[in-house]
């Protein structure tokens, strides 16, 4: 199924009032127990963690808590194949965003996740990020559903390059443009204001000529069928779901929240705002990932020594 467009809240991070922040205290520890205790009882889950685990990290998400875009919507796939001013206006937004991307450095929540990694508490973990800040937390079993900004991939000879590579080609072909101004927007792009773009230059592929696209999944187009078996199959190993900071509006994340129950295993979402699978998880609680999940990791206990794993953690009989 492909990535869709569709409205839903995700999680916002300092919009809400200071007066709402004393009584998240509250909401906080009562959230802590009930994760803690959710995941006592379902052994070894799989995670799953959408936009709210990065934005402690500086990188935005799309939606505000109502659900609505916050901005204009991300540029599709088959306007970025169609259209050569489409790729002009995704590279130089990417040329200003991705050095602010790229400077971005894993959270608590992304810390915490792996300290439960370690522990067995959590075993594989799916991302709609294309940040890999998991993984730069020193979480080892990772899947990127959407892809990674870091990479490149050419759509005439299948060739990758790192993102820095091309961020040279891009300065490379339009000098001066290293120094504009402009403000983050999710994944890795950025809001220029209004600039001429006739003039921009997009490097192709130097080995055929072809077109180079960001190894990511825009939205409209199909996550790899393979990615999705591999999240299945952790899934069918897994005691539970835990999803964290996503509203699940995207298909290719609330399935696997469909597939848990069809399962008939637990699910918990730890998530501010609305999401599209409140009426169906069995815990839904609304706060803020960082500050939960670091208390629910230590509560868990110290990590064990570099190059130990923990095995996994079985549900209690009965
Ligand atoms: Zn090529």
């Amino acid at each position: 199924m492909e990535r869709e467009r569709a409205s839903g809240a995700d999680e916002t991070g300092g919009r809400r009032a200071a007066s709402a922040l004393a009584a998240d205290a509250d909401v906080a520890a009562q959230a802590v127990d009930a994760l803690a205790s959710f995941l006592a009882r379902a052994g070894t889950v799989l995670a799953l963690t959408g936009a709210g685990v990065s934005t402690d990290s500086g990188i935005p998400d799309y939606r505000d808590a109502l659900g609505e875009w916050k901005r204009p919507e991300p540029v599709r796939i088959a306007e970025f194949l169609a259209t050569e001013g489409a790729r002009r206006r995704y590279w130089a937004r990417s040329l200003v965003g991705w050095p602010i991307f790229r400077r971005a450095r894993p959270g608590g929540a992304h810390r915490a996740l792996a300290h439960l990694e370690a522990l067995g508490r959590v075993g594989h973990l799916v991302t709609q990020n294309v940040d890999r800040l998991h993984q730069a937390a020193g979480h080892r079993d990772v899947t990127d559903l959407h892809g990674v900004l870091d990479t490149v991939v050419c759509l005439g000879c299948g060739s990758s390059r790192g993102r820095d590579w091309m961020q040279r080609a891009l300065l490379a072909a339009n000098p001066g443009w290293g120094d504009v101004a402009a403000t983050p927007a999710p994944d890795g792009d950025a809001d220029l204001g209004a600039v001429d773009l006739d003039r921009f230059r997009v490097p192709q592929c130097v080995g055929c000529g072809g077109v180079l696209k960001p190894d990511v999944v825009f939205f409209g187009e199909n996550v790899p069928r393979e990615r999705v078996a591999r999240v299945h199959a952790a899934l069918e190993r897994a005691g539970g779901l835990l999803v964290v900071g996503s509203s699940l509006m995207v298909w290719s994340g609330y399935r696997f929240v469909r597939a848990a129950k069809a399962a008939g295993k637990p699910v918990a979402v730890l998530s501010l705002g609305r999401t599209r699978a409140d009426t169906e998880v069995d815990l839904k609680l609304e706060a803020s990932c960082a500050p939960v999940l670091e208390r629910v990791a230590t509560m868990a206990g110290p990590a064990p020594l570099s190059g130990q794993r923990a095995h996994p953690v079985r549900p209690p009989i009965g």
